[in-house]
């Protein structure tokens, strides 16, 4: 696992992309407060990862202003919520699967995770887990789509065929979860996305 990370950093770095190696998750969220301005707003992109750190929280209890949401007490807000969170100025979420040849790779049900990462906010942070880490982006998708999605499915309430399969058959359901794939193949501003690994298996 030692030279895979290697080689992930290196790749990473090729692409303008930065990573941050954490023993832990709790090393992983200490560094992050203390990167991330305490007088700045940041958007939140759901992830299993992030609930455990508890950051948004964290960030709304020292006086950060935290587009999350979950936050939502109903539709209308959530919608609201996820395009504030596509403009402000950090962004924290998790990540479906990222390779050691330096990729980063995402499926979204509404999109608003992937469009963040994307462009918008200035300062991307990414925390992943190693049980997400895979050689290529044709890996990463097999991935995403066999296992991530399954589960994703299961947990927000959607019946996709996958939930039963436990696989992947293309489907057209009005249940799909992922509706766009993103992959993050480089970045034009150095250091915009940072990459938190953490030695840990954190969510799915
Ligand atoms: S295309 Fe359908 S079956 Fe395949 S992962 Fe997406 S929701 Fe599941």
């Amino acid at each position: 696992m030692k030279d895979k990370i290697e080689k992930l950093i290196t790749n990473f770095k090729l692409r303008n992309i930065e990573v941050i190696y954490a023993d832990t998750l709790e090393c992983a969220k200490n560094e992050i407060l203390n990167l991330v301005p305490t007088n700045i707003s940041v958007g939140i992109g759901h992830s299993a990862t992030l609930q455990k750190m508890d950051i948004t929280k964290i960030l709304n209890d020292r006086g950060n202003t935290v587009f999350d949401k979950e936050l939502a007490k109903d539709k209308e807000e959530c919608k609201v919520l996820k395009k504030k969170a596509l403009l402000a100025e950090w962004y924290i979420t998790g990540s479906n699967a990222i390779s050691t040849d330096g990729q980063i790779i995402n499926v979204d049900h509404s999109g608003n995770r992937v469009a963040a990462i994307t462009f918008g906010p200035d300062n991307v942070i990414i925390v992943v887990g190693v049980n997400k880490i895979v050689d290529t982006w044709e890996e990463a998708i097999k991935r995403v789509k066999n296992i991530a999605c399954p589960l994703n499915a299961k947990r927000a309430g959607f019946n996709p065929p996958c939930v039963r399969l436990n696989k992947c058959v293309d489907c057209t359901s009005t249940e799909r979860v992922c509706n766009s794939i993103s992959i993050i193949e480089g970045q034009s501003v150095k250091g915009r996305i940072k990459v938190f690994i953490v030695n840990e298996d954190l969510g799915f």
